[in-house]
């Protein structure tokens, strides 16, 4: 992967909704934990979090149009009392579950 420019990624802004968030690296777990006023506290891993950011940078729809459904997952593990993990290889099956739970047609 080659750098273009951007060192410093964005650190105030949810993955998942864009809006203001807490967002910080464990450099232990190399997770993301980001705390939103909307999502509520959530981890992504450290894949998953270069391909949403990739995903918004280059308008991607196979990324883009799952977002919404992840803010709704971690909404919806956080009121159950839990917190949503999401990692490369999970999210998109979070994103469908989502979709199913909130299926209004
Ligand atoms: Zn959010």
């Amino acid at each position: 992967m080659t750098e273009s420019g951007t060192t410093a990624p964005d650190l105030n802004r949810c993955p998942l909704c864009d809006a203001f968030a807490r967002v910080k690296k464990s450099e232990i777990d190399h997770l993301w934990t980001v705390d939103c006023a909307v999502c509520m506290r959530f981890t992504v891993d450290d894949y998953l979090m270069n391909v949403i950011r990739q995903g918004r940078e280059h308008r991607d729809d196979r990324v883009c149009r799952l977002l919404p459904l992840l803010s709704q997952a971690a909404q919806d593990t956080w009121e159950t009392g839990g917190r949503l993990n999401l990692a490369g290889e999970n999210w998109q099956a979070n994103a469908h579950d989502a979709q199913a739970r909130h299926a209004t047609k």
